[in-house]
Order: C-alpha cells, then sequence, then structure tokens
C-alpha cells in the first residue's frame, strides 16, 4: 500500500476484524476512506494520518504504523 501523506506512516486494516459498521470512513476529515460494495479501501494519497479513525473504530481495526 503506499505511502499516507504524512513521510513513513501507513495506515494498516485488518480485515478479519472489521464490522463494517462505516464510523472510520463517515469521521475522515481528508474523505480518504470508503466502502465498495463491502470491501473497505483507502486512498492513501490523501490521508493525513491523523488517527481519527483509529480512534473511532470500536474493534481495532485500524493501526498506524511507522514503516
Ligand atoms: S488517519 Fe485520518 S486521514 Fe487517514 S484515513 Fe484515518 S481518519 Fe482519514
Ligand atoms: S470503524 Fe473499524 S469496524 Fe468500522 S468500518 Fe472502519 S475499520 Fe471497520
Amino acid at each position: 500500500m503506499p505511502p499516507t501523506k504524512k513521510p513513513n506512516i501507513d495506515l494498516i486494516f485488518d480485515k478479519a476484524k472489521c464490522i463494517i459498521c462505516a464510523g472510520c470512513v463517515g469521521i475522515c476529515p481528508d474523505m480518504a476512506l470508503d466502502f465498495y460494495g463491502l470491501e473497505w479501501t483507502l486512498d492513501s494519497a490523501k490521508c493525513s494520518a491523523c488517527t481519527l479513525c483509529v480512534r473511532a473504530c470500536p474493534v481495532g481495526a485500524l493501526k498506524l504504523e511507522k514503516q
């Protein structure tokens, strides 16, 4: 996955944990997240690694990691 707008930080998605609540999609200020059908998608070029989606996810399916 290409890097986020912040250098050396990636948003990691754990599909096995995701309950498709769409909370992360609604909270993202950069509109970097979406669902196509039931497929969670990230546009890394838009993500500013703000952490809002990571904190909003009720099941811990998202995390930011240094490369
Ligand atoms: S870290 Fe922030 S900018 Fe990146 S996808 Fe999550 S809410 Fe959007
Ligand atoms: S907030 Fe978490 S559980 Fe909800 S859609 Fe996003 S990744 Fe999946």
